[in-house]
C-alpha cells in the first residue's frame, strides 16, 4: 500500500433518524478532502445540518463508470475521499461497487465505517432466525422475473431479506404467498427510524390482508424477511409420505391443510416439501 495515495472512506448514513449518524462518521465527512454522493442536493442538507462544508460530487449508478477514474485520480494524488449514498450504507443496494473494487485493485486503502442499514437493522427486530440470513436486495419488477427469484428461494434454509418499494410492496408479498406457501412467516419492516416505524410479523397471506386492510400500511420505505424453508427431516415421515401423495391429486393448498390438520402440523410445513428434486 502506498502511503502518499489518499483513502477512500465508506460512510454509512441515517435512515431517517439524524441522531444515527455516528461521530466518526462527522470526523471524517469533516475531514476529507471531498465526498462522494448519491445525490449531492440530498447530502447537502445533511451536511449543512451538521455545519459541514466539505465540497461533494456526484456518483450514481448512472455516472459511476465514468466517475470512477476521475475520484482514483484524485485518490491517487493524495486526498481522501469519503462515499455516501442517500441513506444507510453504501453499497448496500446502493452505488459504490466499481470505486470500491477499482480502488483495491489500483493498492488504494479503502476504510468502512460501521453505520445504519436497513437490512440489519430490521433484522434485528424480526423475531426470526438471525443465526443465518441470505440478503437478496430488491426483487425484479417484472412479475415472471420476480416469480422465477422466488421459486429459486423456496428452499431456501436461511431467513431471507428483502428491499422492497411501497408501489411494489403488495404483489411481491402475493407473489410470495404463491412461492413459499400461505403459511410461510414474513416480516414486513417499514419507516425504521422515522416517526411511523412500523414492525408487524404474520404468515404471508394474512400480511396481505393486513397491508389491504388499510393504504397506509403500505406507504413508505420497508424491508420483509421471510423465514426459512420448513426442514422436511424434522416432519413424520407419515406425513410427508401422505402430503407427496395428496399433493398429486389436489392443490397443494387442500393437501397440506388435510395432512396439518390430521397430524397436528402447522400447513406451511408441508406445502413446499418435493417442489425442489
Ligand atoms: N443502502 C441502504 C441501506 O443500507 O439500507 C439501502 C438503500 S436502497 C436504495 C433503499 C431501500 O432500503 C428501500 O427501498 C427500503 O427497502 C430500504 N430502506 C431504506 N430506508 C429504510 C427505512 N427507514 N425503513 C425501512 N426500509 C428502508
Amino acid at each position: 500500500m502506498n502511503d502518499t495515495k489518499g483513502t477512500l472512506y465508506i460512510v454509512p448514513t441515517p435512515l431517517g433518524n439524524l441522531g444515527d449518524i455516528s461521530q466518526r462518521a462527522l470526523n471524517v465527512l469533516g475531514e476529507v478532502a471531498l465526498i462522494c454522493a448519491e445525490d449531492t442536493r440530498h447530502t447537502g442538507q445533511l451536511l449543512h445540518h451538521f455545519a459541514i462544508r466539505t465540497p461533494t460530487q456526484s456518483l450514481h449508478d448512472h455516472n459511476e463508470k465514468q466517475k470512477a477514474g476521475f475520484i482514483i485520480g484524485k485518490l491517487e494524488g493524495g486526498m481522501d475521499v469519503a462515499l455516501v449514498s442517500d441513506a444507510g450504507t453504501p453499497l448496500i443496494s446502493d452505488p459504490g461497487y466499481t470505486l470500491v473494487s477499482q480502488c483495491r485493485e489500483a493498492g488504494i486503502k479503502v476504510v468502512p465505517l460501521p453505520g445504519p442499514c436497513a437490512a440489519i437493522t430490521a433484522l434485528s427486530a424480526s423475531g426470526l432466525p438471525t443465526d443465518r440470513f441470505a440478503f437478496e436486495g430488491f426483487l425484479p419488477a417484472k412479475q415472471s422475473a420476480r416469480l422465477a427469484q422466488l421459486e429459486a428461494l423456496a428452499e431456501e434454509p436461511r431467513t431471507l431479506v428483502f428491499y422492497e418499494s411501497p408501489r411494489r410492496a403488495l404483489d411481491c408479498l402475493k407473489d410470495m404467498a404463491q412461492v413459499f406457501g400461505p403459511e410461510r412467516q414474513v416480516v414486513l419492516a417499514k419507516e425504521l427510524t422515522k416517526t411511523f416505524e412500523t414492525l408487524h410479523g404474520a404468515p404471508a397471506a394474512e400480511l396481505i390482508t393486513w397491508l389491504q386492510e388499510d393504504e397506509d400500511r403500505q406507504k413508505g420505505e420497508m424491508v420483509l424477511m421471510v423465514a426459512p424453508a420448513p426442514k422436511a427431516a424434522e416432519l413424520p415421515k407419515a406425513a410427508v409420505k401422505l402430503f407427496l401423495a395428496l399433493a398429486e391429486e389436489l392443490p397443494r393448498k387442500k393437501a397440506a391443510t388435510l395432512v396439518a390438520d390430521a397430524f397436528d402440523l402447522k400447513k406451511n410445513a408441508l406445502y413446499n416439501l418435493g417442489l425442489e428434486g
